[in-house]
């Protein structure tokens, strides 16, 4: 909690640490979706395809953290509960079905791009309101930009085998 922190937003807090929330229930999701995703993977691909999963998912998790200890900056409680996450999330958890390593990746591709979207929009809603928050979303939104790219570009590289 920081006073002087909360007092230079110039953005109901309030509706704030909401997008904070939903942003923090998409990122556990997120955490799962490419843990368990790492974990079930089959294919002649899926070392590799296992190996980046594993690492999104940890860098998802750094981003639940960071958004966490903003929130209690901010003078929040981050979501408590996980069957809140679905109800706050915008992007929702794709659940593995069909484990080969092309649909994984174009269910975790999908999420990214809704990640990134849904990423864009509240830096769009907070620009100049909100410095430190800014900062830190467009710094989560560099790694989501990243991880569509990685993703995409193992997904090409398996299609040309
Ligand atoms: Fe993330
Ligand atoms: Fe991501
Ligand atoms: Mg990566």
């Amino acid at each position: 909690m920081g006073t002087q922190a909360q007092k230079i937003v110039d953005y109901d807090l309030k509706k704030l640490i909401e997008h904070l929330n939903k942003a923090l229930s998409d990122e556990w999701l997120a955490t799962f979706q490419y843990w368990v995703g790492s974990k079930v993977v089959k294919g002649p691909f899926s070392p590799l395809v296992a190996k980046e999963l594993a690492e999104h998912s940890k860098e998802e998790y750094e981003h639940a953290e960071l958004l966490t200890n903003r929130i209690i900056v901010l003078g929040g409680t981050p979501v408590l509960e996980p069957k809140d996450w679905y109800k706050f999330s915008t992007c929702g958890f794709k659940k593995p079905t069909i484990f080969r390593e092309i649909g994984l990746l174009e269910d975790n591709i999908k999420s990214e791009r809704c990640a990134i979207a849904v990423y864009n929009n509240l830096l769009k809603e907070i620009r100049g309101k909100d410095d430190v928050t800014f900062n830190l979303i467009e710094q989560i939104m560099e790694d989501e930009i990243e991880h569509e790219e990685d993703l995409q570009r193992i997904l090409e590289d398996i299609k040309l085998k």
